[in-house]
């Protein structure tokens, strides 16, 4: 086990979101014990940490999110709260006993392969250290996007970004503009309507919203899933299966009678909450569901119907210090101004927000810069061995987090044992495996929604006119695929 000061140990597992939480408990069910866990926040959780904005919660019913082998028994709703998948990680963190493995306050500023040693050197705000392999879970939302707006630095009123929620600030009775109309402002919006003066919601997208089933479990059900988890297990793989399914249908155009449905449910939704014609019309989206992401709320829509509430869809042209100036010529004036603009994702500095350098020195940022981007499974690449990425933009996710999670550590811990079997201290994907996969990812994803027809804005896309974010494949097939992986498509040799 590592003590504060140990600066050698056997894996470093970056992020202490549930991705990193996820490899932690993985390496200690397979016994590797000699592992820390960086963090540069003060606790664990990583975006349910950083993203405490007014009644941020999961958009996905609680026995879906959490572990498979561990279910959430507290919930008492079908959709948590923020703060109560926050709780949800720190009992994670203390039943598998990860605590002590945690290294808070401690961000990662560079890591680089060292091709004699076979190990990475890795330099955090607190000292370096030195690992055999590295696991890389710091997630994809961790840089908030700053919108380029002329003049957003001139704003004399108060600026916060949804992830970076400024809890001293007193919004009652304020004029607020808020940019963006993703998922997060779909949350926060209605969340503040009610205790603002005038809420202005600058929307350049609509976004699709269906109805969400937030109901409150009844006791009985509560206590039945403490005494007989196996009921919530089953649940749990009702609601995989449905999620599953409908994302593998919508992303993948296969089925498009069911995308039709589900927009037409969003489309009633809509038209009971919104009595306006002109704002209904602003509210719908003209793009197909699923080309961005969707968002789940039943009080959305509805709070463009309150009098102290305006949908602005005119461009905005600039911010001044007193407010935010339209193309249609108008000027509002703001008290706060709350950036719900979402995360860079394929920026340069976002994914990796750190320099990882492998092989002769080639950094992964500047290797997808120019290349496509693409990892093996999502977990591994060519050039840089003995590291593991859990819930990386490539790949990886087919509609879930956990099982996501769960795959990418299972493959990350099998390359590891099967590298102490051989006695070598060097795993690596080979370039052949990697680019025929790769090579697969890319043809599958030509069919999707988000290289299709009006879709080609979707923030999903990369710079290279990819979409590597979700995975083409069934959930099931990326399942089998963490258990079953040729393990001749790694290569395993020995430091002299
Ligand atoms: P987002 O989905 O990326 O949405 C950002 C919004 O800001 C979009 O409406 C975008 O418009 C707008 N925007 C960005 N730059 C702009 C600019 N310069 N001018 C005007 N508008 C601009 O961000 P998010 O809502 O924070 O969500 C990010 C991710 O967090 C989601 O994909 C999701 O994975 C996660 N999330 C999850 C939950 C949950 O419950 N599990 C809740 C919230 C968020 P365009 O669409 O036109 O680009």
């Amino acid at each position: 086990m590592s003590s504060p000061e140990q600066t050698r140990v056997e894996v470093v597992v970056i992020g202490a979101g549930f991705a990193g939480i996820g490899a932690g408990i993985r390496l200690r069910e397979a016994g590797i014990d000699d592992f820390v866990i960086l963090e540069k926040a003060d606790s664990v959780g990583g975006a349910w940490q950083a993203n405490t904005y007014p009644d941020v919660a999961v958009d996905i019913p609680m026995c879906s999110y959490a572990f498979s082998f561990e279910p959430d028994l507290r919930s008492a709703r079908t959709y948590p709260k923020g703060h109560e998948i926050q709780a949800y990680a720190e009992r994670c963190v203390d039943k598998y006993e990860l605590r002590q493995r945690l290294r808070l306050d401690t961000e990662v500023t560079g890591t680089a392969f060292d091709e004699e040693q076979h190990l990475w050197e890795v330099q955090t705000s607190r000292g370096p250290l030195r690992a055999r392999f590295l696991i890389v879970a710091h997630g994809p939302l961790v840089r908030p996007r700053i919108p380029a707006i002329e003049g957003l630095d001139t704003f004399a009123g108060k600026v916060m970004h949804s992830a970076r929620w400024d809890h001293e600030h007193d919004l009652d009775g304020e004029r607020i503009g808020v940019i963006g109309t993703g998922s997060s402002a779909v949350q926060l919006v209605p969340a503040i309507a009610e205790r603002v003066k005038q809420l202005h919601v600058f929307q350049r997208t609509p976004v699709w919203v269906v109805p969400k089933l937030d109901l409150r479990i009844p006791r009985l059900l509560q206590v039945l899933f403490r005494v007989m988890p196996l009921a919530l297990l089953v649940v749990r793989f009702q609601s995989n299966v449905l999620h599953e399914a409908i994302a593998y249908l919508a992303f993948r155009l296969k089925m498009p009678a069911l995308v039709r449905l589900i927009e037409r449910l969003s489309l009633k939704a809509l038209r009971k909450q919104v009595p306006d014609d002109r704002v209904r019309a602003q509210l719908t989206p003209q793009y197909r569901y699923g080309c961005k992401r969707p968002a789940i709320s039943s009080n959305y829509h509805r709070t463009f119907a309150r009098d102290n509430v305006e949908l602005v869809t005119a461009d905005i042209v600039h911010i001044t210090e007193t407010g935010i100036s339209t193309a249609d010529g108008e000027h509002r004036e703001l008290d706060t101004l709350v950036l719900a603009t979402g995360f860079n994702t394929f920026e340069r500095g976002a994914n990796p927000p750190f320099p990882i350098i492998g092989r002769n020195g080639v950094d992964l940022a500047d290797y997808f810069e120019t290349h496509r981007h693409g990892s093996y499974e999502g977990v591994t690449m060519p050039g840089w061995p003995n590291s593991f990425a859990v819930l990386s933009t490539t790949y990886s996710l087919t509609a879930l987090y956990f099982p996501m999670i769960e795959n990418s550590t299972i493959h990350a811990v099998r390359c590891i044992r099967e590298m102490y079997a051989r006695g070598a201290t060097c795993v690596e994907i080979k370039p052949e495996p990697h680019a025929a996969f790769v090579r697969d990812m890319q043809r599958r994803q030509a069919t999707s929604v988000f290289l299709q027809g009006d879709c080609r804005t979707s923030t999903f896309l990369d710079q290279h006119g990819d979409a590597p974010v979700f995975r083409p494949s069934t959930g099931l097939t990326a399942w089998w695929r963490a258990r079953h992986f040729p393990m001749d498509h790694y290569s395993f040799t020995t430091s002299q």
